[in-house]
């Protein structure tokens, strides 16, 4: 990298420092800025400074949004008794993909995990809790990921809305569609089992 000019080896190392950009693919993609259109390069320039001066987190759901209330929380179309909560926006924009869901998302910006200090005031529960007693919600869907931190808060969630006027259900989770019983591990297989529905 020595060889290149102080801009080119500036603009090299913080390339890198992006996930899964190693240095030879920093370089590659430098010089292919170097060779690409000036307004290209003007609009990348310009997407990187927008998205830092616009993005925030939507004062609903927590979800990523260019104003005080996100697109899919100012939606009339989606079904206001529905509220599913996640851990993250990734697994939101995984639920959005799947194209399944219409109702409105939580997102409680992490997991419950005593061993990291995470506790309850330091993610969204609160502002959930807030949400059920406006009275819109009818539902609550508990789809944060099956592992240990993601079953420990959903259940402590579940104790925290007893009582209150929702139903809280947990998503399903079991054999994955195409997949083969024998390579399935024994605590999915137990799920699975335990979650198993009337055919017809
Ligand atoms: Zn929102």
């Amino acid at each position: 990298m020595i060889c290149y000019p102080p801009s080119l080896r500036h603009l090299i190392r913080h390339l890198s420092g992006l996930p899964g950009i190693g240095e030879k693919t920093a370089e590659r993609l430098a010089l292919h800025l170097v060779r690409s259109r000036k307004k290209d390069a003007e609009a990348l320039a310009f997407g990187i400074l927008n998205v830092k001066e616009k993005i925030r987190l939507c004062s609903r759901c927590f979800g990523l949004s260019d104003s005080d209330v996100c697109d899919i929380c100012a939606n009339p179309a989606r079904d206001p008794a529905l509220l599913c909560v996640v851990e993250n926006v990734s697994e939101m924009i995984a639920i959005e993909r799947s194209g399944a869901f219409y109702g409105r998302y939580h997102i409680l910006q992490g997991v419950l995990s005593p061993m990291d200090g995470i506790g309850p005031d330091d993610i969204r529960i609160e502002e959930l809790l807030q949400r059920v007693a406006e009275g819109d919600v009818k539902e609550i869907i508990l789809a944060t990921n099956t592992h240990l931190e993601g079953e420990t808060t959903a259940i402590y969630l579940s104790e925290r809305l007893e009582g209150k006027p929702v139903k809280v259900t947990r998503i399903a989770s079991g054999v994955p569609l195409g997949g083969d019983l024998k390579y399935v591990d024994q605590l999915t297989l137990k799920r699975a089992m335990e979650t198993r529905y009337v055919l017809g």
